[in-house]
């Protein structure tokens, strides 16, 4: 039986962050169930990078991923990890004082974050009907990521530092050994190791239950996506990503398309999930009542999982009832953009250290993010 210092189960988003940030001090082996790690929630994602997105906490976690994503480590990747996009919620006149008070929030947080007024809008976006832009909150620096270039960033940045990874390797059995450890037995062998790193996303529970571990309440939400033709003799290069105040559609350009979602959050169990007609057609309707834009034929579509605990901050820290089981989970609809984040702190936290300087600045503490908050 193969052993090592740290097993990360789940190879998405989550898990290949913390094999990038843990490799260069510890023996890490990364076990994915599927053929290819990315194929569930981090190869579904819209893709953007929002600082005033989220919670508190997960707002200073996402700020806290801004210097790798903006500055990454030279030979990351060989073209910018983010691209200016913006992101822009509007509202009708009813959503005036809702989104002047978030406005104000907002801008206490980021200063460039600015108040937009009908024309604004509509010189931006032109296709929007003026009376669902009658205000605006503009984002500048909301930026489109490649989530592709950083998946296979930290994927090859952990093998570069020793990290070793293992596909088709489904986790069945977690047993906690007598002289202290576990024994992970998978699709691919069994492994042993002191510490194993729970990143299985929407069935982080579900690998929990298998090593005994209290569970903390996974719910994971479906979310739709297509794609669709940009409107004939329409420049949507500029366009920012558009989301209603209510948060009821989103729409932006996406390589010369544009990608729309109804901004579902429909329960439903761990899963290979597939986009339901219904929520296309919903997305349809909310967004051709919002502009001017006639979406004649979906290109693509799918669904993928964002995964919530009851306060939607993620989960990240050693659960009180089993030694040496860390929870990495719960990243919702937020787990690209604070992924290098997440990364360093879990490496951090594996490793008996404190939260790092930077973060901890920025409000994060390790008593929001622990498991022991959701189990009691
Ligand atoms: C439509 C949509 C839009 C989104 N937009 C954004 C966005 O704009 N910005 C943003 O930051 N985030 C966004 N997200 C959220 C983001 O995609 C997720 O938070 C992130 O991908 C979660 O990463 P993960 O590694 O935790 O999960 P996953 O990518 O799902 O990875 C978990 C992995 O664990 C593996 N696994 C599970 N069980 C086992 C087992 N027993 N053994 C071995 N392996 C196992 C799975 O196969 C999977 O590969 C969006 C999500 C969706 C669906």
């Amino acid at each position: 039986m193969q052993s090592t210092d740290v097993i990360i189960i789940g190879a998405g988003m989550a898990g290949a962050s913390a094999a990038y940030f843990l490799a260069p001090h510890r023996r890490v082996l990364l076990l994915e169930r599927e053929a290819q790690p990315g194929y569930h929630a981090t190869g579904r994602s819209a893709a953007m990078y929002s600082e005033t997105y989220g919670n508190a906490t997960v707002r200073a976690i996402t700020t806290a991923s801004k210097p790798f994503y903006f500055d990454p480590p030279q030979g990351f990747a060989d073209h910018p990890l983010v691209t200016p996009r913006g992101s822009l919620m509007v509202g009708a006149a009813q959503d005036q004082d809702r989104m002047h008070a978030l406005w104000q929030e907002l801008h206490a947080l980021v200063p460039n974050v600015q108040w937009w007024t009908q024309g604004d809008i509509l010189q931006r976006v032109p296709v929007m009907r003026p009376e669902m832009a009658h205000c605006g909150v503009f984002e500048p620096d909301a930026m489109d990521m490649d989530v592709h270039a950083i998946h296979q960033g930290f994927l090859r940045g952990a093998k570069a530092a020793g990290a070793q990874l293992v596909c088709r390797a489904g986790v069945q059995h977690i047993q906690r050994e007598l002289a202290g450890g576990w024994r992970v037995d998978t699709a691919a062998g069994s492994f042993f190791s002191p510490i194993v790193v729970n990143a299985a996303g929407a069935w982080c529970d579900e690998v929990a239950q298998l090593a005994g571990v209290a569970p903390v309440g996974m719910v994971p939400k479906r979310r739709t996506a297509f794609t669709t033709e940009a409107p004939a003799g329409c420049d949507i290069g500029a366009w920012p990503l558009v989301i209603d105040a209510q948060e009821s559609f989103y729409f932006k350009p996406d390589a010369g398309v544009l990608l729309m979602s109804p901004a579902n959050e429909d329960a439903v169990s761990p899963q290979d999930v597939q986009p339901e007609e219904l929520d296309v057609a919903i997305a349809v309707d909310r967004i051709e009542t919002a502009t001017t834009l006639q979406i004649r034929q979906v290109r693509r579509k799918w669904a993928g999982l964002r995964s919530f605990v009851a306060d939607k901050s993620p989960v990240v820290g050693f659960a009180v009832d089993a030694p040496g089981f860390f929870w990495l989970a719960g990243q919702g609809g937020y787990g690209i953009q604070t992924a290098p984040a997440m990364g360093q702190l879990t490496a951090a936290l594996v490793r008996g250290l404190p939260v790092p300087d930077a973060m901890a600045a920025l409000g994060v503490r390790a008593e929001d993010l622990s498991a022991h908050r959701l189990q009691g």
